[in-house]
């Protein structure tokens, strides 16, 4: 979001904060055997920089120590273990294999037809070190772009590493994405490299991916070759001058290769955000640093217990959350994970939970889009399969909705599991405020506090502290460790974007309001605050308000220009399968909901019942388009949906007068 398209978040916005007193603290066994204690707080809170010394001897390996922990006298331009170098896949791989544990599954992959294969540490530790020779043999050297436009399938997390092995830089565009996405990334970063599949499968059928490539790279002088992993042998255009297979190069390299330690400010990858609210920006993400708050949460967040724990994040390695939850955090920790390439609905619904149980997996890490859907469908679907392996859960991207957040902790978790409500950023790098498992007592809804060594402020316009109990920005006010260096090749965007709204300060772009104990809850982009009658009142709260309704599974709110009050709300429903059609009064019936929860300044001026909610690929609701509808416009662009053909079924949903 740039500077001018935000709206003013005024002291006394955002303070409808629904009254949720639930309170779940850990239980005291979990407690006793939990990474993290409380000690953390107040070790970080004594002295920053040496928390984060501590913790980078601890977690991570280095050929060279640091002269410095952060350089910060050009600010915001940060340097993090100055001087220090190391090799991010060694740490990730190899020195998993020289501990003893080259026998531990690294990943358990799970194709959507049913397939599976497993990687050991040590298997990953050849068949990254066979990318990488194959990667030089293709030109490719330390600081080159190379774009990774895959699907699902362990030869991403391996291209990601054998990169980061030969310090090459990675790009990793999301395999739903257009060619013209994937062509103007390449451009951007002047990427030389492409790997890719000829598909993936999606839905039960096998989807291509290289006719996209193929018409990026005709476009794209920077591109020397195209590496193609063969996933789904469908038929392929193929160019000799520039295609390769994966297997013909990859496969008859060397499985030996000596990692060189790399700068801890090299950098490790670039990731374009996902452009929700503008042209997408090129995250710039380093290498100590970043590996180590990536680590260091995945630990701590998680209670990552790499002996015994069964991971599984269920993000895209496309997003943020792919990288530093799928491969860089859990790797460098030696975690056992599971990955799965296709869709939670495939062949039925329960296919999640189906992998649960036969991986036996103990700690989920998934979206509320994801639990929502579930809710949807019915606590039946995974109450007929064994889920008692879990025994932490965690959410991502999006406000959870306090009622969500209950139902995944009880039909999930069985009502036994530690929820963590985990908030960051692509920009962030890795988690910044969450609940620790075994030490917060967890409010469903808030994200609650920063993690130790990571200081947030909520405030206002001025950019003053807001007291407890009041809302407005929410702010970063110490450099951190994971934090995005720039926005490749823009400087000056970097600067506007983040650190002029508040001098000195990390604007997220985001809104938020302390409680009465201090514990934040966010409450979605600043853009999506509504001003109704004066009253600013946040899309999220409205949202919760209605998801606490029985009937309904799913909502999304937005605020659409009304004569009389400025902005009228509107609201977008779903209802819960079990709630059949709702009812005639239903609609009245909610209306009267949100006023008792929230207040009558928050009622909806209309509810829509709708089949489905318009969503971005990452998994996030598009407001704008609904606002869109709600003001009767043509719809803007509706490139960016996971489904494109769900604003068909949403206008002719109300077409038909619901
Ligand atoms: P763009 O910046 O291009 O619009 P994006 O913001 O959707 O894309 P991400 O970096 O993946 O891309 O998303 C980060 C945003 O997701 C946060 O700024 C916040 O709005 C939201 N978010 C993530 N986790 C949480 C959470 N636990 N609670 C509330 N909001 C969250
Ligand atoms: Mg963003």
């Amino acid at each position: 979001m740039d500077i001018e398209e935000q709206t003013n978040v005024t002291n006394d916005a955002l303070s409808n904060l629904l009254h949720e007193d639930r309170s779940f603290p850990p239980s005291p066994e979990f407690a006793a055997q939990a990474n993290a204690t409380a000690g953390l707080y107040e070790e970080a809170a004594a002295d920053r920089l040496a928390f984060w010394e501590r913790q980078a001897r601890e977690l991570l390996s280095w050929d060279t120590e640091w002269s410095q922990v952060l350089d910060w006298s050009n600010p915001p331009f940060a340097k993090w273990f100055v001087d220090g170098k190391l090799n991010v896949a060694y740490n990730c791989v190899d020195r998993h294999v020289e501990a003893g544990n080259g026998d531990r599954v690294a990943i358990h992959w799970e194709g959507e037809p049913g397939d599976s294969r497993t990687l050991t540490y040590a298997d990953l530790q050849r068949e990254v070190s066979r990318a990488a020779n194959a990667l030089t043999e293709l030109g490719v050297g330390h600081g080159d772009r190379v774009a990774i436009y895959l699907p699902m399938i362990p030869e991403a997390a391996i291209s990601m590493l054998a990169c980061a092995r030969i310090g090459a830089i990675h790009s990793v565009v999301f395999g739903g994405f257009s060619a013209e996405a994937l062509r103007s990334r390449i451009e951007d970063a002047q990427a030389k490299l492409v790997i890719t599949a000829d598909g993936g499968y999606r839905r039960g059928k096998p989807s291509a991916l290289k006719p996209a490539v193929d018409e990026a790279v005709a476009k794209s002088p920077s591109i020397e070759k195209v590496l193609v992993v063969r996933r789904t042998e469908q038929e392929v255009d193929w160019d000799e001058s520039h295609d390769v297979w994966w297997h013909d190069l990859v496969d008859r390299q060397s499985d030996q290769h000596t990692p060189e330690a790399h700068d801890s400010e090299d950098t490790l990858y670039i990731l374009y955000t996902s452009g929700t609210t503008g042209k997408p920006k090129g995250i710039k993400h380093t290498s100590g640093g970043y590996l180590l708050q990536a680590t260091y949460t995945h630990r701590n967040v998680f209670d990552l217990k790499p002996e015994t724990d069964v991971y599984w994040c269920t993000a895209d390695v496309g997003w943020v959350t792919g990288h530093s939850y799928i491969v860089y955090g859990p790797l460098a920790n030696g975690a056992t994970q599971v990955m799965y390439e296709g869709t939670p609905d495939f062949p039925e619904p329960g296919r999640w939970w189906d992998i649960v149980e036969k991986y036996k997996v103990s700690i989920l890490y998934t979206a509320p889009t994801a639990i929502r859907t579930f809710m949807k469908q019915g606590e039946e679907i995974p109450g007929r399969r064994d889920l008692s392996s879990l025994r932490v859960l965690g959410s991502v991207g999006e406000p959870i909705n306090p009622e969500a957040w209950v139902w995944y902790r009880r039909v999930i978790g069985g009502d036994r599991t530690p929820v963590v409500d985990t908030w960051w950023q692509t920009e962030t790098g890795a988690i910044m405020i969450s609940p620790l498992p075994g030490v917060t007592a967890a409010k469903p809804g808030s994200a609650q506090t920063p993690l130790p060594g990571i200081v947030a402020e909520v405030c206002d316009e001025a950019g003053d502290a807001v007291p407890n109990g009041h809302g407005g920005y929410l702010v970063l006010t110490e450099p951190w460790p994971s934090m995005l260096r720039t926005i490749w090749g823009d400087d000056e965007r970097f600067i506007d974007t983040y650190w002029s709204r508040f001098e000195g300060r990390y604007f997220a772009g985001d809104g938020a309001k302390k409680d009465d104990d201090g514990d934040i809850w966010l409450l979605g982009r600043v853009d999506d605050v509504m001003n109704v009658s004066g009253h600013r009142i946040s899309t999220t709260e409205v949202e919760s308000a209605l998801v606490s309704h029985p009937k309904v599974a799913e909502s999304a709110v937005v605020g659409a220009s009304d004569e009389t009050t400025g902005q009228g709300i509107v609201a977008f429903v779903i209802l819960r399968a079990s709630a059949g059609d709702g009812g005639a009064d239903v609609v009245q019936e909610l209306r009267n909901h949100v006023a008792k929860e929230i207040g009558p300044i928050a009622k909806p001026r209309q509810i829509m019942i709708v089949p489905e909610l318009p969503k971005t690929r990452s998994g996030k609701i598009m407001r704008r388009l609904l606002r869109d509808v709600a003001e009767n416009r043509e719809l803007g662009d509706v490139q960016t949906l996971a489904d494109p053909t769900v604003m068909n079924l949403i206008s002719d949903g109300l077409s038909k007068g619901s």
